[in-house]
């Protein structure tokens, strides 16, 4: 029988060099370790980390779609239900949600999924306009802007301001002021 693959870990960046600063010390995975790291999925057809996902993120077809190499699509799987990514992969407890549920967990270590969400999300916006979230967070924008524009105290501060109010771009690209 093949012998089952070790969980890739993250490489990090060495003492020395993270001392002198304050960025992140593991360096995430590069695209041939996320698909390495995918193709250790089984794609359960009962997939018990989606149970222990809190926002029930389709991980087999996102995982399913890093092993592809399909990057891009594997984002926008993700933001289905998690306008995230980036945060989730870092700072959510996988190892008491979606990773302690994970089947190939019971007699080995879980798959990486939050290391593949982390790199997804970085491989996204370090290549493309990030996708927005949903289509929902572009309909209140829409539902904002349209209240908005009938406010006067809106319209009024706009041209107090001569609109040097500091904003904020949203999801959808749009300026979002501050004082919203
Ligand atoms: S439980 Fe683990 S092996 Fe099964 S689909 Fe989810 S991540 Fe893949």
């Amino acid at each position: 029988m093949a012998e089952k693959k070790k969980r890739l870990h993250m490489k990090e960046r060495s003492v020395a060099e993270r001392i002198r600063d304050f960025q992140e010390v593991p360096l995430g995975y590069t695209p041939e370790e996320a698909m390495e790291e995918a193709k250790r999925c089984i794609q359960c057809k009962n997939p018990l980390c989606i149970k222990g996902c809190p926002v029930e993120v389709n991980i087999p077809a996102f995982i399913k779609l890093v092993a592809e190499g399909k990057f891009e699509e594997a984002a926008k799987k993700i933001k289905e239900t998690n306008a995230l990514p980036a945060i989730c992969g870092r700072v959510c407890p996988q190892e008491e949600q979606c990773e302690l549920k994970c089947i190939i967990g019971v007699k080995g270590e879980p798959i990486a999924i939050g290391t593949l969400e982390r790199f997804v999300a970085d491989w996204e916006r370090s290549r493309l306009q990030p996708s927005p979230p949903n289509p929902l967070s572009q309909s209140l924008d829409f539902a904002r802007d349209k209240r908005e524009r009938g406010n006067p105290r809106f319209r009024g501060m706009s041209l107090l301001n001569n609109n040097k109010i500091p904003y904020y771009p949203s999801p959808s690209g749009r300026r979002v002021h501050s004082q919203y």
